[in-house]
């Protein structure tokens, strides 16, 4: 099987490094891929959020899946071309992917299937925003209602900020303040059938201890050694079939990965939201404990055939990754640097080494090209096991400026 994925960060280079691992993918191709994807596929310069030149790249290669990783493109309707074209792909229609491109309209979704989420306001107008604001009082939760790359929400006790947040944006979600741990659950379905992964937790903050800015993420693992038991059925039952069901009804169904964020509140367990895509980094964790091969469970989803697929099967053990950031991220992220040691944090073979935002000069050279740099993944028998060999691994590698949490998963490994 010829397949491409669509798609450029670490969480791609993980699909990437998975799928090159699977017997059954002879060619593996991405678009536009970084400088880690291109040791393990043939990567192409397209632009990602054109439908039409991943269709005809995706004819030209004669790929038998298309697998499209970041959300923008799916909002822009890549999938649907790729279907057009006659080619199986594994993501949502543009009109399902408005589960993650409309936070207004996944409300819709979640209230009319009856999926347990905080109470909600959607306003346009600052008058309407204070009212929301002081009907759920502080903490305030403000979301932009479009896509925001993951900056899009404001979490504060400060109402002046609050407004100001729901000022600069077109159309705001004001919701109830959550609280709890949370949880991403992932689960791959086809429209009708789904099929949970393993949950995972991941790290918002830029520094330890949950301290400073949000980012696209700093690290996660998996599994969870706290969660209750049960959650994956409770959430299965609750959130991710009722949703999948609902979309179907409306005629617009959703295949792809269903990703659900989740709070373990006092109150019971809640969406916070819904993504439309492997969310980055805990696709990386997740992946590394996937013992099935992946290209067969992306095509069942593709194809419709979800509900033939063998149960899947995992690695007892835990995985952990940690991003290494640069300099400034995320409010001013230097790039260009050169990155050193990364031989060296894979020679014992304990780790691997995800790429996300890089690229190669003309000597060969790795520099960095983004925010995120690297995802620097490890299995273990444990968490704690996973931890070392992760953090070990970090230790190897030299970014000028690179930033990393140093607390990724010490909560969990040592509870
Ligand atoms: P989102 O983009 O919706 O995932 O929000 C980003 C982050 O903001 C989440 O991971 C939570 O940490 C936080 N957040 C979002 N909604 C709420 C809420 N209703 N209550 C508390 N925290 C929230």
């Amino acid at each position: 099987m010829k397949v491409l994925v669509i798609g450029g960060g670490a969480r791609e280079h993980a699909l990437c490094r998975s799928l090159s691992q699977d017997p059954a993918v002879t060619e593996l191709h991405c678009a536009p891929g970084n400088a880690g994807i291109a040791q393990v596929a043939t990567v192409h310069p397209v632009d990602q959020l054109d439908g039409a030149q991943v269709a005809a790249l995706a004819g030209r290669l004669g790929a038998a899946l298309v697998v499209v990783g970041p959300e923008a493109p799916l909002v822009a309707g890549v999938a649907d071309a790729v279907r057009a074209a006659g080619v199986p792909v594994f993501g949502p229609s543009a009109a399902a992917a408005e589960l993650e491109g409309s936070k207004a309209f996944a409300k819709d979704v979640m209230a009319a299937a009856g999926v347990p989420t905080a109470r909600s306001y959607v306003c346009t107008t600052a008058a309407e925003a204070a009212e929301a604001l002081d009907a759920f009082g502080a903490p305030y939760v403000v979301k932009d209602d479009g896509l925001a790359a993951g900056k899009g929400v404001v979490v504060t006790s400060d109402r002046e900020a609050a407004l100001a947040h729901a000022a600069g944006c077109e159309r705001v979600v004001i919701e109830e303040y959550l609280d709890g741990p949370e949880v991403s659950l992932f689960a791959i379905t086809d429209g009708t059938t789904v099929v949970p992964l393993q949950p995972a937790q991941d790290f918002k903050r830029a520094l330890d201890g949950d301290e400073g800015p949000n980012t696209g993420g700093m690290g996660a693992y998996s599994p969870l050694p706290w969660a209750p038991a049960g959650l994956v059925e409770e959430v299965m039952e609750t959130v991710l079939q009722p949703t999948v069901d609902e979309l179907r009804r409306r005629g617009t169904e959703f295949s792809g990965l269903l990703y659900a964020g989740l709070a373990l509140t006092s109150r019971g367990t809640r969406v916070i939201e819904f993504n439309a895509r492997f969310g980055d980094p805990e696709t990386q964790v997740v992946l590394a404990r996937l013992r099935t091969p992946l290209a067969g469970v992306l095509l069942a989803s593709a194809t419709g055939s979800l509900d033939q697929l063998e149960p899947l099967r995992w690695d007892e053990g835990a995985a952990v990754t940690v991003v290494v950031a640069s300099e400034g991220y995320p409010d001013a992220p230097r790039t260009g640097d050169p990155i050193e040691g990364l031989a060296e944090a894979e020679a014992d073979g304990t780790a691997f080494v995800l790429h996300a935002g890089t690229k190669a000069d003309e000597d060969g050279r790795v520099l960095s090209a983004g925010g995120r740099v690297l995802s620097v993944t490890a299995t273990g028998t444990d968490l704690a096991e996973a931890r070392e060999r992760a953090y070990a691994a970090v230790d190897r590698i030299s970014l000028k400026g690179g930033q990393h949490r140093t607390d990724i998963a010490l909560k969990a490994a040592t509870a």
